[in-house]
């Protein structure tokens, strides 16, 4: 494929393998194996095989295989390894890389799952971990000591939007040898250019945008070529974390239409942020994109957009955001984002219950904060439905 493609048309035709038949749509390859036309070339093929040649579908599959080249090219990286779901992405970028006595540094707010990795695995594995406010870099400066073997973030944290300078961050981590790894889930791969700006692995849950219409669980861990084949390849087809070829066939389909909605909801999002602004039932309104938002220049250096997501603080806390939730009428009640359909999350109840309410407060989740991640409904309705809904309350 041709590295003189816009995304748009990589995302159309990148990593497309055709079969004798010369199938137009990316074919399913539903085979846990394969066979080898000799003992020999079984033989050759265990010492080594080559790029279109595959051994188990743990290891991969020419489906996978499709939608690992389109993301690799998508994201800038040389290689691309799938996964089951965002989470074994997570912890085979983590676990595949760090041994007891590694030193890893952290921010803080993170998504429940992967706090978990960060907080009970790794630690009781012998890794330590050093957590710091991602926003300061005067923090990761103090944090990442020599000897630090990986710093990980959200570069957009969940669910207060705040950003993580990747360049900033990726520079302090350089100096002392460390590995960058990102979860640029809200970020999407479209606005992300987190390579550039000097992360080494960036890690993606494709059950969010890369989906994008909320069907099947995965994940992709996309870095160069040494760090996916010999350091995360090895630990991640021995211990199954495999992404099955039905899903990553659906993936290969989302990536088709990844640009186009990403751009939708980015647009919608500004456009309900905009017409939330300064509402009587709200405290505040968090949107990257908006020129209020404490970051917004950092946000249009790191990803020329405002995002999908926007959040917001309902007056009158937990039950006036219930009264909220229950009164929207397009607007779906759920946990997922970056899907087709427009959700409303309420994090304090739902994604964030397991914090204490201390925790809770250190990460600026107040009990009427509403998460919402825009989908691809007319933005008019959907600026009716929440604008109906915050005066029911
Ligand atoms: C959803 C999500 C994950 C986990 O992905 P799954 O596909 O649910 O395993 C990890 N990080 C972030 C930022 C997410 O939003």
């Amino acid at each position: 494929m041709s590295k003189d493609w816009q995304k748009r048309t990589q995302l159309v035709h990148e990593g497309s393998r055709r079969s004798q038949y010369g199938e137009m749509a990316e074919a399913i390859f539903l085979t846990q194996g394969f066979a080898y036309d000799s003992a020999e070339q079984a033989e050759a093929r265990f010492i080594k095989a080559g790029d279109d040649e595959f051994i188990y579908a743990r290891y991969g599959n020419p489906t996978t295989r499709m939608f690992e080249d389109r993301i690799a090219a998508i994201e800038g990286t040389e290689d691309a390894f799938a996964t089951a779901s965002g989470m074994a992405a997570v912890n085979g970028a983590l676990v595949s890389m760090l041994k007891a006595g590694d030193h890893v540094v952290s921010a803080r707010a993170l998504f429940g799952s992967c706090l978990y990795i960060l907080e009970e695995v790794l630690t009781r594995y012998g890794v330590k971990v050093t957590f710091v406010d991602g926003a300061d870099l005067d923090q990761w400066k103090a944090g990442v000591v020599p000897g630090v073997k990986a710093v990980f973030f959200e570069s957009i944290s969940n669910p207060t939007l705040e950003l993580i300078d990747i360049e900033a961050v990726s520079k302090i981590a350089h100096a002392v040898g460390a590995l960058v790894i990102v979860d640029n889930v809200f970020a999407t791969p479209i606005f992300s250019r987190a390579v550039d700006q000097g992360a080494d692995v960036v890690v993606y849950s494709t059950t969010k945008h890369i989906d994008g219409q909320g069907r099947a669980l995965g994940g992709v861990i996309c870095g160069t070529r040494d760090f996916i084949r010999k350091v995360a390849e090895p630990y991640l087809k021995h211990t199954g974390a495999a992404m099955s070829p039905f899903t990553a066939w659906i993936m290969l389909n989302g990536m088709v239409t990844l640009d186009l909605r990403c751009r939708a909801m980015a647009e919608t999002a500004a456009k309900m942020a905009v017409a939330l602004e300064g509402h009587p039932a709200l405290t505040k309104v968090i949107y990257p994109g908006l020129p209020s938002h404490p970051q917004a220049d950092l946000a249009a250096r790191q990803i020329g957009s405002g995002g999908t997501m926007v959040s917001f603080d309902i007056k009158g806390g937990k039950d006036a955001a219930f009264r909220f939730m229950n009164a929207l009428k397009i607007i779906k009640i759920s946990n997922n984002l970056g899907d087709a359909k427009t959700i409303a999350t309420h994090p304090t109840t739902t994604t964030h219950q397991r914090l204490t309410d201390a925790q809770r407060a250190g990460l600026g989740i107040t009990p009427g904060l509403i998460r919402l991640s825009l989908g691809l409904e007319d933005a008019g309705d959907l600026i009716a439905d929440v604008k109906a809904a915050l005066s029911v309350i």
